[in-house]
């Protein structure tokens, strides 16, 4: 085989999903594709996460002799603390009419999660561009958060650029003047984007004017 090859094919290999025994989930970061009874999956595992999705489906009824895999979250981590949240409303809120943005990063030996504001190389009404703050080595990114000062919140095609590589949650604050501003909130792994029908309600309390931080 040539070296290449073999160094892909060991950074992000296939496995056969068993049919009688179970699947030992990955233990370090990484990539997996799972070969199923019933398709394809990706298996990304994070210090702060496991996660298996579906990417693919047979398009022909033969027969594969794997088990099944169920599609799974479990966020090692925890959940974000709303007060994190509350603290990156402020700072959307005092930064209007431009954008802004921060880091929701985990320590995975403490396990301490911090607000960790972007470096920002140039902002405005309508956008953001900033590199990544500077991190321990023990930190990963959690939550990208960006505001959309006067605009509401959603993902832009341009949001889709930006994080169609990464795994991470992404988290948008708009109508940040509002007493109440709009939030949006999605997963990215890889190229899949789950985008939350409902930000938690905690959230939107943490969020709201006149809350502090
Ligand atoms: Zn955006």
């Amino acid at each position: 085989m040539h070296p290449m090859d073999s160094t892909l094919q060991q950074s992000f290999p296939t496995v056969m999903v068993p049919r009688f025994g179970d699947l030992a989930p990955m233990e370090g970061a990484g990539e997996r594709l799972l070969a199923a009874e019933d398709g394809m999956f990706l298996e990304v595992s994070r210090p702060w996460l496991r996660l298996v999705r579906q990417i693919g489906k047979y398009h022909v009824k033969t027969a594969v002799p794997y088990g099944l895999v169920a599609e799974t979250t479990y966020l090692r981590c925890g959940k974000v603390p709303v007060h994190l949240i509350g603290a990156f409303a402020e700072m959307a809120r005092a930064t209007m009419p431009n954008e802004t943005g921060a880091w929701v990063v985990w320590n995975a030996v403490t396990r301490d999660f911090r607000l960790a504001p972007v470096i920002i190389r140039s902002q405005g009404r309508g956008h953001l561009d900033y590199s990544r703050p500077e991190l321990s080595a023990d930190e990963v990114l959690v939550l990208d958060c960006h505001s959309h000062g006067a605009h509401p919140a959603y993902f832009s095609s341009q949001d889709d650029i930006d994080d169609v590589h990464d795994v991470k949650f992404a988290f948008v604050i708009g109508n940040c003047g509002a007493d109440v501003p709009s939030l949006a909130l999605r997963l990215c792994a890889k190229g899949i984007f789950e985008e939350s029908e409902r930000v938690p309600s905690d959230w939107y309390a943490a969020t709201k004017a006149g809350r502090g931080v």
